[in-house]
């Protein structure tokens, strides 16, 4: 609105033409103000009795009128609006609504000038008396208005006095030639602000928001805000919601190809071994490697039952339980289960491995045959116990 042109967008209209359109907009402000309050025209009257605003002379008989206008097809009704905004959303298994909605009328300012053969010439202003660019003029159409009921109260008299005379001396250069300025009209257009509201049969909510020159609404120069899903930051003008009532945009969310549940992507996490994408929640970890997998993907060691990656096991066992340290004969726990349990002491060379959790010890004998043994730290006692054959590799968890 403030942008500078030069020249001052303007536009030229035969001289009879306007002068009538005056006659119009002046009879509208005197009749009304005839029927609402004998005060109202004060504004008018002091803008049109000051004359020459800059040079202060006593005001001539026919000088400058100042009338009030709105442009034509300007929007009035948030009716006439509500079909530009909502038709901009597409609701998956819900709808849109208005959540309030403003039409407030602000002023711009259109000051006309005698110009040669006949004709005149227009000028628009903003609040700040500063040009209006080109392309806003034609969006908001003001080069077609129409007298409207008057909006200025008297007091406001000494504000359009001010902005007329920051128009003028804005323009000072531009119209040189013809200085006396015959009409100032205040433009009145309608600024629409508000809310939508999404709504879902699951009970879930979301709004947007939106505000601009209602007329761009309606002409599609702008839209409203697209929808901005707070769980994730990704915005839309496609809104849906999730069973859990997460209000939110496709780009947002995506399916656990587990369950067929539709979540948030940042709820889905990849199965490290298969590469399905499913809830985080269904994975777990393997120990040994810490990839993150889909338990079926896990194959559980028969000796410490820990489910671990498929790299990490063979012939059931994982390589923790294939490897591990050896075991000092003085280690407290070793000797304890050794002195508890007689058949343990018929195995040697001990190894094994151990967290916070549990600890695992493999013992061997001379003619062949392994015992390990799972033992419970947290509970300390002894879990489970497997033995594998003289000949075989296979192990066989005892009966417990
Ligand atoms: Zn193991």
């Amino acid at each position: 609105m403030n942008e500078s042109l030069s020249p001052t967008p303007a536009q030229d209209q035969s001289r009879h033409q306007f002068l009538r359109w005056l006659e119009r907009a002046q009879q509208g402000s005197a009749a009304l103000a005839t029927a609402d309050s004998p005060t109202v025209p004060a504004a008018a009257k002091a803008v049109a009795s000051s004359g020459s605003l800059e040079s202060g002379e006593p005001a001539a008989p026919a000088g400058p009128a100042t009338v009030e206008a709105i442009p034509l097809g300007d929007p009035q009704q948030v009716r006439e609006l509500s079909p530009s905004i909502l038709g901009c959303y597409h609701v998956t298994a819900g709808h849109s609504e208005l959540s309030g909605c403003t039409l407030e009328p602000r002023p711009l300012l259109r000051i006309t000038w005698d110009a040669e053969g006949g004709q005149v010439q227009h000028r628009w202003y903003g609040g700040d008396g500063q040009p209006l660019a080109a392309e806003l003029i034609e969006r908001l159409g003001l080069k077609e208005l129409e007298p409207c009921e008057e909006r200025l109260r008297a007091n406001d008299a000494p504000m359009v006095r001010r902005w007329i005379a920051a128009a003028l001396q804005t323009d000072s250069g531009a119209v040189g030639a013809a200085p006396d300025w015959l009409a100032a009209t205040v433009v009145w257009c309608r600024w629409a602000s508000g809310a939508v509201a999404f709504r879902f049969g699951n009970g879930a909510e979301g709004r947007s928001n939106f505000a601009g020159w209602a007329i761009d609404f309606v002409q599609g120069y702008q839209r409203p805000e697209k929808y901005r899903c707070s769980a994730s930051g990704e915005e839309s003008f496609e809104v849906l919601a999730l069973d859990d009532g997460t209000v939110t945009v496709p780009q947002a969310v995506g399916r656990c190809e587990q369950s067929g549940t539709s979540t948030l992507l940042s709820n889905l996490k990849t199965c490290e071994v298969s590469g399905r994408q499913v809830l985080a929640d269904r994975l777990a970890q393997c120990p040994i490697s810490g990839l993150w997998a889909l338990p079926d993907q896990l194959e559980c060691c028969v000796l410490c039952g820990r489910a671990v990656a498929p790299g990490r096991i063979e012939s059931q066992v994982c390589s923790d339980c294939r490897g591990g340290r050896d075991i000092d004969p003085d280690d407290s726990l070793l000797a304890g289960l050794l002195a508890a349990d007689g058949s343990f002491a018929r195995y040697g060379h001990w190894r094994g491995w151990r967290d916070e959790a549990v600890a695992v010890l493999i013992g061997r004998r001379w003619l062949g045959g392994q015992l390990a043994i799972l033992y419970d730290r947290q509970q300390a006692r002894v879990r489970q116990v497997a033995r594998s054959g003289r000949f075989s590799q296979r192990w066989t968890v005892d009966p417990s």
